[in-house]
């Protein structure tokens, strides 16, 4: 049976802590959507290590890890990944054959194709994981398991490029020389062909073990119910981690919602709570809200309650960890959305279109000194009002708080 940590946000809510904390308890660790767009610095160790691709059980040496089927594999970055560690990673990792790959032109077409989109960028990372999933849509796209015959893989590539042709030259990109692409290729197989497996089959046959489904990106960055077009190319939602993983729904047993107690969003896209002022510029620095893969400025802003809900049932969450409680220390007053207004009139649910929505705040008194707090009811008065609040609004149960970002600064309720 299978639990599943989702982002309730946009993204960058803490995940990675809280896979880290409950890493432990499972045998196997999956990755289901996305690509090495997700990021996360674990530490092992004593030793910081930066996972995009590897699914978090890396941290458990018994742990099996799955980079399952709705995973985009840029092979490149999944061996720097691999080498990275002292220790061996290969022999705990299945990757699924039905996983598609991302190719260097994959990366070529996305960024030129953000540079063309001009104001209407989506502020997507630039790593090919839109084309590469555009391509698996089209039916146009190669797989893992296709590593396993290059003769054949280079004969459909070669057919790709010739359709494309046209398109690459719009787009000011050069077809790969095909001799070099044959020896990337070999060398992606040499290295990853014992790793390149039906994960499906090997999920159902080990369905009566722990797995943890991690997800990747957030709920609000879903390409069907997110804020399109500024979303990311996967279904990241519970639904999507079935999908990505080959399990059936019936497997899944707990879903633990991540949100941070405010909210930030990268890149482009409505997000109706942010604060363009001086409390947002505060949530940024005291959150550090900088991207761990990018390095951009995160646009900050306060909870929105609405958003919330709507992620909570959209995932089916049966608890929720509130992430970086101790980043709203020092505010006299804190905000919280839990209702839109739209053409005046006011709303309490998640529209298709954000656009014209505005927030309805009820704001709260701030507190300080929740950092590092390990006890409920140690936390400052106002701050157990702020979480008891969100969950009397949320309609979930807060299961964990985190007040910091070492793996004790978490209280369990
Ligand atoms: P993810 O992609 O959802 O895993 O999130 P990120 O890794 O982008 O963001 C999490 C960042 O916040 C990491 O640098 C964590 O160390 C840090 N963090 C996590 N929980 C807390 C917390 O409760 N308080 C503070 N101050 N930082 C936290």
């Amino acid at each position: 049976m299978a639990d599943l940590i989702v982002g309730l946000q946009w993204g960058d809510e803490g995940k990675g802590k809280i896979v880290d904390l409950v890493a432990k308890n499972y045998d196997i660790v999956i990755r289901s959507q996305g690509g090495h767009n997700a990021g996360h610095t674990v530490v092992l160790d004593g030793k910081k290590y930066a996972l995009h691709l590897l699914p978090s059980g890396v941290l458990n040496p018994n742990a099996i890890n799955v980079i399952g089927n709705g995973v985009v594999v840029y092979p490149k970055q999944l061996i720097k990944e691999i080498n990275g560690f002292d220790r061996d990673i290969k022999s705990k990792l299945l990757i699924s054959d039905k996983a598609h790959m991302i190719l260097d032109h994959h990366i070529l077409v996305d960024q030129a194709r953000e540079i063309l989109r001009g104001k209407n960028a989506i502020g997507t990372t630039g790593r090919g994981i839109g084309p590469a999933y555009a391509d698996k849509i089209a039916r146009v796209g190669v797989r893992m398991g296709e590593l396993r015959d290059i003769d054949r893989l280079m004969d459909k590539l070669a057919h790709y490029y010739e359709m494309n042709k046209g398109y690459f030259e719009y787009l000011g990109i050069n077809t790969p020389d095909m001799n070099e692409l044959r020896k990337e290729l070999e060398f992606y197989r040499d290295e990853l062909i014992g790793n390149i497996t039906d994960t499906t089959k090997y999920l159902w046959d080990n369905i009566d073990k722990n797995m943890l489904l991690e997800g990747a990106q957030a709920t609000l960055l879903d390409i069907d119910h997110g804020t399109y077009p500024y979303v990311t190319s996967s279904n990241t939602i519970a639904s999507g981690a079935l999908t990505g993983s080959g399990l059936p729904p019936k497997a899944l047993e707990k879903v633990i919602g991540i949100a941070k107690a405010y909210t930030t969003r990268v890149g482009n896209g409505p997000f109706p709570t942010e604060d363009l002022g001086s409390d947002g510029d505060k949530i940024r620095k005291q959150g550090h809200e900088f991207g761990t893969t990018t390095g951009r400025p995160r646009r900050c802003g306060w909870f929105d309650v609405v958003a919330a809900k709507y992620a909570i049932t959209l995932n089916g969450c049966d608890e929720v960890a509130i992430m970086k409680l101790d980043v709203l220390d020092g505010f006299d007053k804190v905000k919280v959305c839990i209702a839109y207004e739209k053409d005046g009139e006011k709303i309490d649910y998640f529209p298709s279109d954000l656009e014209g929505v505005k927030p309805v705040y009820v704001e709260l008194d701030g507190w300080d000194g929740s950092e590092g707090v390990t006890d409920f009811d140690k936390l400052p008065e106002n701050a157990k009002k702020y979480i008891e609040f969100l969950e009397e609004k949320i309609g979930c149960h807060i299961k964990y708080v985190s007040t910091g970002p070492d793996r004790n600064s978490t209280i369990i309720r």
